[in-house]
């Protein structure tokens, strides 16, 4: 449509234009601190459409904190955001409540536990946002998740409670819910990590088709195989900076830094 979002309509996973170069969002300078912690030491991160940018580094390296700050989760100190076509967030001036919301329509987030609501079925889990925040008419909402879980091989789960589904199944319909939400941008934080080892191929594979499908997304993840395939560009990130950013196959086979080494070498 005119804002570039993924269509609505008919097949809800294609991609609503062949990615290109268009730079999606801009994040310069991001600084957070908790208390005397200081957590995110100056980030800068550029997403094109269509792109798959994957965060790697140490627990404790600020990872999610930067997921957390693009989709206005977590308040930034200072730094700068700026999605395409909206409004440029500073937050050394401080943001508006409508700048805020502005930014959170623009990505949605798929977290380590799905966080589904244990008392609404697979669908209705699904056409919450939608009909809800987005208010999206229902029948157009239950169209849309139907045959978004169609997509991911779930269309028999639908009036079913997430108690009854697996681990990998649950997580399946997290990441429809925050498909259903059409956003422009796809944040997964460690989506794979609370999984059992089995069932964890299951859900790195749907977000590889997605991002073969032109989703752009930044994902955080441990999976460095994964981040391999699905990379177009990798940020490995320590003590609140991004010490080394660049294609997979550099930053997998030739790190230019002593830090990265000695990542790869621990996880690898
Ligand atoms: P990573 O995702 O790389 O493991 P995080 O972004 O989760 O790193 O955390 C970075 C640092 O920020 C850690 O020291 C963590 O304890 C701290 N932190 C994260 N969130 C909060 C919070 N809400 N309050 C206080 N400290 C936090």
């Amino acid at each position: 449509d005119a804002a570039g979002r993924r269509p609505a309509a008919g097949d809800p996973l294609a991609p609503g234009a062949t990615p290109d170069d268009a730079v999606l969002l801009t994040a310069r300078g991001i600084r957070k601190s908790f208390g005397e912690n200081e957590v995110l030491r100056s980030i800068d991160l550029e997403v094109r459409r269509g792109e798959v940018v994957v965060l790697i580094g140490p627990s404790g390296s600020g990872k999610t904190t930067v997921l957390r700050s693009l989709n206005g989760l977590e308040t930034p100190d200072s730094g700068v955001l700026d999605f395409d076509g909206g409004p440029e967030l500073d937050f050394a001036a401080g943001i508006t409540k409508q700048g805020r919301v502005a930014m959170r329509d623009r990505s949605a987030m798929v977290f380590q536990q799905h966080n589904l609501f244990p008392h609404m079925t697979v669908l209705e889990n699904v056409i919450e946002g939608p009909v809800r925040v987005q208010r999206v008419p229902r029948a157009r909402a239950i169209a849309d998740a139907e045959a978004l879980l169609e997509r991911v091989g779930l269309s028999d789960k639908r009036d079913a409670y997430p108690f009854a589904l697996s681990g990998g199944q649950q997580q399946r319909v997290g990441i429809v819910r925050a498909l259903a939400l059409r956003p422009d941008l796809l944040l997964f934080d460690e989506p794979t990590s609370a999984l059992d080892p089995e069932l964890v191929g299951e859900v790195l594979k749907v977000i590889k088709e997605l991002a073969d499908e032109g989703w752009t997304m930044v994902v955080v993840t441990h999976e460095l195989g994964f981040a391999r395939q699905v990379a177009d560009e990798v940020l490995f990130m320590d003590g609140g900076v991004v010490v080394e950013r660049g294609a997979p196959k550099d930053i997998f086979t030739n790190p230019a830094e002593e830090r990265t080494r000695r990542f790869l070498d621990r996880i690898l």
